[in-house]
C-alpha cells in the first residue's frame, strides 16, 4: 500500500505517519527528515537545503525528487509506504506518478488532514521529538507516559526543530498555500483524494485514517 498524508506543517502528519508506519507494517518517509539527517552530516543535499529550511521555505524540486526516488527503491519499501511531506509542489506529484509508474505499482489513497490555521501554531511550537528514535511528542496534547522518558525506544535526549518557531511557521504556512495546496486538486481530479478532520484528538483522527484504509 502507498498513501500520501497531506496537509500544513502541524496538521500532524508525522504523528499519524508513525501511527500507521506501526500499526500497518509500511514505512514512513518523511522528506523534512531525510533533509535534517542530510544538513545534519553536512551532505552536499544537506548544505544546500539548508539554507530554505531556515528560512521555511521549499527546499528545490530536484533534490526532494532525487532523494525520494533513492529511497523508496530501497528493500524495507517493498511492502508499501507513507509519505509524509511529499509531494509539495505540482512538479514532484508528477515525478512521483513517474517513479511509481516506472515501479508498477500505484497511489492507493491521498489524505489530506485538515486544520485551522489558527491551531497550527500551538501545534508547532509545543512540538518535540526524541533525539535517539524521533518518536514525536507535544508539551500539552501528546506528553511521554513517564517524563523526561521517550515511550518507544527510553531515550532520554529530546529536541526541538531549528525551523519550529513563530515566525519560521509564517513563512511555512505561505509556502504551503502558494505552492503545496495546489497538488489537492492533482489529487482529487484523479479520484484519491481524502479528507479527515485534523482538529479531533490523535486517536480519533487514526481511527479515520483506518477507516479509510480499510475500506
Ligand atoms: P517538514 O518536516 O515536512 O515540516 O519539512 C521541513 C522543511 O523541509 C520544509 O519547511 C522544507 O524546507 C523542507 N522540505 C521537506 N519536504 C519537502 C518537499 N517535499 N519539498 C521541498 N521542501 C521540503
Amino acid at each position: 500500500m502507498i498513501i500520501i498524508l497531506f496537509g500544513p506543517p502541524g496538521a500532524g502528519k508525522g504523528t499519524q505517519a508513525q501511527r500507521i508506519e506501526k500499526e500497518n507494517g509500511l514505512v514512513q518517509l518523511s522528506t523534512g527528515d531525510m533533509l535534517r539527517a542530510a544538513v545534519a552530516a553536512k551532505t552536499h543535499y544537506g548544505q544546500k537545503a539548508q539554507e530554505k529550511m531556515q528560512a521555511g521555505q521549499l527546499v528545490s524540486d530536484d533534490i526532494v525528487i532525487g532523494i525520494i526516488a533513492d529511497r523508496i527503491k530501497e528493500d524495507d519499501c517493498k511492502n508499501g509506504f507513507i509519505l509524509d511531506g511529499f509531494p509539495r509542489t505540482v512538479a514532484q506529484a508528477e515525478a512521483l506518478d513517474e517513479m511509481l509508474s516506472e515501479g508498477g505499482v500505484a497511489l492507493d489513497a491521498v489524505i489530506e488532514i485538515q486544520v485551522d490555521d489558527s491551531a497550527l501554531v500551538d501545534r508547532i511550537s509545543g512540538r518535540y521529538t526524541c533525539a535517539n528514535c524521533l518518536e514525536g511528542y507535544h508539551d500539552t496534547n501528546l506528553k511521554p507516559k513517564v517524563d523526561g522518558v521517550c515511550d518507544a525506544c527510553g531515550g532520554t535526549e529530546f529536541k526541538r526543530r531549528a525551523d519550529d518557531n513563530a515566525e519560521t511557521v509564517e513563512k511555512r504556512l505561505k509556502e504551503y498555500y502558494a505552492q503545496t495546496a495546489p497538488v489537492l486538486p492533482y489529487y482529487a481530479k484523479k479520484g484519491i483524494l481524502q479528507q479527515v478532520d485534523g482538529m479531533k484528538s490523535i486517536d480519533d483522527v487514526a481511527a479515520q485514517i483506518a477507516a479509510i484504509l480499510a475500506a
